[in-house]
């Protein structure tokens, strides 16, 4: 089997995430790989300010979503023992910025969750198919039940 050397991990703070985090944990074991972990802030309004799209989770921020937003990802990536230089905790479309952060940090394989969609939400709503779609490294879904 292939060896991954870094993983992405991208994390919506869904509750059967969990099940996407222990795989993370089982694959960075399993092929000794590096762990960058991605979370796009999507729910809450860019604030006026020049935060930037790539947020600091240490940077002091007076917008208090924002500031639990940082709070939710650095408990996150504590947990995963993340170096800082592989937290992403960014602003944008999800799909969009999974793809961006891939690249970007030259990621092997994308480790992401999928749970069937339906209607209009199977065409616009689903992460990883939009991901697998444009994506240039591997990508491994975790199905999420
Ligand atoms: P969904 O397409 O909303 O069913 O989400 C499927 C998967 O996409 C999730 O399990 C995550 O792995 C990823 N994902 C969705 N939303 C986000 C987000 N805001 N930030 C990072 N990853 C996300």
């Amino acid at each position: 089997m292939q060896s991954y050397e870094h993983i992405l991990l991208a994390v919506d703070y869904s509750q059967e995430s969990s099940s996407l985090i222990e795989k993370a944990q089982v694959m960075v074991e399993r092929f000794q790989a590096k762990l960058s972990v991605i979370h796009v802030i999507d729910a809450i309004p860019m604030p006026d300010t020049s935060y930037g799209t790539v947020i600091d989770v240490n940077q002091e921020v007076d917008d208090p979503l924002l500031a639990a937003e940082q709070m939710k990802f650095k408990e996150l990536c504590q947990q995963l023992q993340i170096n800082p230089a592989e937290q992403w905790l960014v602003w944008g479309i999800p799909a969009t910025e999974i793809i961006n952060v891939a690249k970007h940090v030259q990621a092997d394989v994308v480790l992401i969750g999928y749970r069937h969609h339906h209607g209009l939400a199977a065409l616009f709503g689903n992460n990883a198919a939009e991901v697998m779609r444009h994506v240039q490294c591997d990508v491994w879904t975790v199905t999420l039940r």
